[in-house]
């Protein structure tokens, strides 16, 4: 769908910025958006495989509406997910505009996208000249039997690693590969993601699985940790773990004795990092989340319908945020499941 707009878009405020932070004093600088609900995949460990679409997509100018007020309030990294977000049409306009964005500090916005990676083939390149910065793949198995069982899809893990390649070929690099580990699912897969990571130069990170399934799949047990990841690939190829660039990386980071090939492992479960949390989401009809783990969304896009203006939305947005959740709950007694599903929510 074209844009109106043909001049860079300062987003700039009409009354004096505030930063968005929480009452736990975190700086709220990334924001994550789901672009839409809809998936062509059914990961058993996401998706029961019986429902469709369940929340309502904005247009592609509101969610550019909505992210351009975060930007006046200091996000400087915007992450486009769903669902799968190459479902949804409009896609390239909208990184065109987001591509068009300055932050606070006059810079470009960083752009980048998770996918499944199933159509990335086609889009890709389109994607990389509309000013995308980045993608990381979703990928749960390094061979294609346990892939396909995982996604329910055939023939999906071709089209995901023609994908993989296409991304690395336009340059949306460093290619990230997410992979979620469930024992007994594809915890077998762990020392050929290290491989993977080599032989492909992509990093690998491995998720620790979180209660966020549409069914009741989650369990203590089924969450493959951190330690075990890590010892596991050591017998096979020793680590070196590598230093952390930002308080609010997520990832603890592991290269090998040769220096060739990134490992992550991102493990909210066993080593929550709640407190250099420094993320928003907004859903695809446009509620915040100020946690995976909320009971609670806040309607931003009822009160844009409503008619409020930029200054008031914004200050919506600010006081929002201050009442971030501290961290989650996870595997405490008393935990409740959020409402919506991961691929509700937007990962
Ligand atoms: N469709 C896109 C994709 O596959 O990357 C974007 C949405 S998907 C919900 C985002 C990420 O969340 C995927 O990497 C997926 O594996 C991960 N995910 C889904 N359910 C999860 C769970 N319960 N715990 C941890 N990660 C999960």
């Amino acid at each position: 769908m074209p844009m109106v707009s043909t001049s860079p878009l300062p987003a700039s405020l009409s009354t004096a910025p505030t930063r968005l932070t929480d009452s736990h004093g975190r700086v709220i600088h990334d924001l994550r958006v789901s672009i839409t609900d809809r998936c062509n995949y059914k990961c058993v460990y996401c998706r029961t495989g019986e429902v469709g679409a369940q929340y309502p997509e904005l247009s592609i100018e509101e969610y550019l509406r909505l992210i351009k007020l975060f930007v006046g309030l200091g996000i400087t990294k915007v992450r486009l997910t769903g669902g799968e977000p190459l479902l949804r049409r409009g896609l390239v306009d909208l990184v065109k505009e987001l591509a068009r964005l300055r932050g606070w500090d006059g810079e470009p916005l960083d752009l980048a996208l998770t996918t499944n990676g199933h159509l990335l083939d086609g889009l890709a390149e389109p994607l990389k000249a509309a000013g995308l910065n980045r993608v990381t793949v979703s990928m749960d198995a390094v061979d294609a039997p346990t892939f396909e069982r995982i996604t329910r899809v055939p023939g999906s893990f071709q089209k995901m690693l023609e994908g993989i390649r296409a991304a690395r070929a336009a340059a949306l690099t460093p290619l990230k590969i997410n992979c979620v580990l469930l024992r007994g699912f594809n915890d077998d897969q762990i020392e050929g993601f290290a491989h993977f990571a080599r032989e492909e130069n992509v990093v690998v990170r491995f998720i620790e699985f979180m209660p966020l399934e549409e069914g009741r799949l989650w369990t203590p047990e089924i969450v493959v940790p951190l330690k075990e990841i890590v010892e596991r690939i050591n017998r096979v190829l020793p680590l070196v773990p590598m230093p952390a660039r930002e308080a609010s990386e997520t990832a603890r980071r592991y290269t090998f004795e040769d220096g060739v090939g990134e490992i992550g492992i991102i493990a909210p479960v066993s080593e929550a990092f709640c407190g250099a949390c420094s993320r928003v989401r907004l859903t695809s009809d446009g509620k915040i989340r100020t946690c995976l783990f909320s009971q609670v969304e806040h309607d931003l896009y009822g009160r844009l319908r409503a008619g409020e203006s930029d200054t008031e939305l914004r200050q919506y947005i600010a006081a929002t945020v201050q009442g971030k959740e501290a961290r989650h709950h996870i595997g405490e007694p008393g935990f409740l499941k959020p409402s919506r599903s991961m691929v509700h929510i937007g990962g």
